[in-house]
């Protein structure tokens, strides 16, 4: 019997990242200038990039290796376990084998630590001092404030004021690490004091809080801005997921038939999955299937349209070529905010386009259910983000049952539970809205 737990020595820490880019079968569509409609270059990104990262944006090398730094700091929770779920296989009952990669083991208890770190080491390289960023309930904002305290950067966290105010675990946590925490919108910067002068009472929003961020790195000299997905180079940096993954399949004995992610800005899923999708790229497994799962309270993969689109609300960042809902559209509040993104990453949507990945979209009320199907046989409480993927593996577990297929599953755990508690809550007591 092969162990329940697959782990990996940290001498298999992987030394690269991997870049799909030149292994897709077309190329990814390049953002553009708002303004003109032409490709944006290098200059655009500077003032609020460093050109580490910028540079890794637009790599076409299939592998960008990762400085040793970084290296050492992932060994505080790298290579991350694969688990086999037996017991959720078996409250399930499937004949399905189900395999977890676990990212909530970080200390942030999400994969985002992951691109968190590579990005403050970038722009220390490039004498920055400080980081500027927005967040939503948390999660990007206390991944970033743990990295650039690792890294000795000062970090500036523009929080949507409703979660500031809310939900106010992660906000301590930030504090904790010692990054600066403001309510966004803010009187720091003229995109905050703008909202303000017209909705005193703004209860905030992403778009909002982007914008201030965007400002504060841009009039300073000392800072820079960081993002937390969407873009190629958050992307890469996660393909360390999928590169252990691989050989810890490997020393299961077997390989997935269906990888599987949940679906935000599409940096979890793609951690996870390109490394597989290469495979399926080069003709080795052309029968592999990668699902990015969405809420269907944001589905922007399988209801949105592939166009053209600004990254943010409000509309200042160049154009990128992706499902999108639109920039304006306003998702109702489910509690998986990591999931409330109108668009996607570009890389995500062309892979999409180009029919070499599925994307499926599941109401909140239906994940919690398989949520504490999860909790109550694997121990771990899944962040709501992750239980997307989880329901999603139940249905391919139960599709394997009826057809007795010994179907080979690997999903992301992208994140513990253990701050959305409120939401769990919700669901136990009654009051969740099952259908958004
Ligand atoms: C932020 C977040 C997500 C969504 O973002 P992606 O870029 O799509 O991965 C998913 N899960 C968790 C735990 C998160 O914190």
């Amino acid at each position: 019997m092969i162990d329940t737990k697959i782990t990996l020595p940290e001498s298999e820490i992987p030394t690269h990242f991997y870049n799909i880019v030149p292994d897709l079968p077309t190329p990814l569509p390049p953002p553009l200038h708002p303004g003109t409609r032409e490709p944006i270059g290098p200059e655009m990104l500077a003032p609020i990039f460093p050109m580490g990262l910028i540079a890794q944006e637009v790599s076409q090398s299939p592998a960008v290796e990762i400085p040793d730094e970084v290296r050492q700091l992932y060994r505080l929770y790298r290579p991350s376990p694969v688990f086999r779920a037996r017991a959720f296989e078996a409250v399930v009952d499937t004949p399905a084998h189900i395999y977890y990669k676990s990212e909530h083991v970080s200390p942030v208890g999400s994969h985002k630590l992951n691109t968190a770190l590579v990005q403050a080491y970038a722009n220390k390289q490039e004498g920055v001092k400080r980081l500027a960023t927005e967040t939503g309930a948390g999660q990007w904002g206390s991944a970033l404030a743990c990295a650039c305290r690792l890294m000795g950067l000062e970090c500036m966290v523009y929080m949507v004021k409703v979660s500031y105010e809310q939900k106010p675990y992660r906000r301590i946590m930030m504090k904790s690490y010692g990054a600066d925490v403001v309510a966004s919108p803010s009187t720091l910067t003229e995109a905050g004091r703008r909202v303000l002068a017209e909705s005193p009472d703004s209860p905030g929003s992403l778009g909002i809080a982007i914008s201030e961020a965007i400002e504060d790195a841009a009039k300073r000299d000392d800072t820079k801005y960081a993002l937390g997905s969407v873009l190629n180079h958050v992307l890469l940096h996660q393909t360390i997921i999928g590169q252990e993954a691989k050989k810890q399949m490997e020393l299961a004995g077997e390989y997935p038939d269906l990888v599987v992610g949940c679906h935000g800005g599409g940096s979890n899923f793609a951690g996870l999955a390109f490394p597989f999708l290469r495979d399926k790229l080069k003709g080795r497994r052309k029968g592999l299937r990668a699902i990015a799962v969405e809420p269907s309270a944001c589905p922007s993969l399988t209801a949105g349209r592939r166009e053209y689109d600004f990254g943010d609300t409000a509309g200042t960042t160049p154009l990128m070529m992706m499902h999108t809902l639109g920039h304006g559209f306003i998702p109702a509040p489910v509690h998986a905010g990591g999931l409330r993104y109108h668009g996607s990453a570009p890389l995500v949507s062309h892979l999409l386009a180009e029919g070499l990945i599925e994307a499926e979209a599941y109401a909140q009320g239906e994940v919690f259910e398989s949520a504490l199907m999860f909790a109550r046989s694997e121990g771990t409480i899944p962040a709501p983000e992750s239980a997307h993927a989880i329901h999603s593996v139940v249905q391919h577990a139960l599709k394997a049952r009826a057809s007795n297929e010994r179907t080979v599953i690997l999903f992301n755990l992208s994140g513990h539970g253990i701050f959305d508690l409120s939401a769990y809550d919700a669901f136990l007591s009654g009051k969740m809205a099952m259908m958004a």
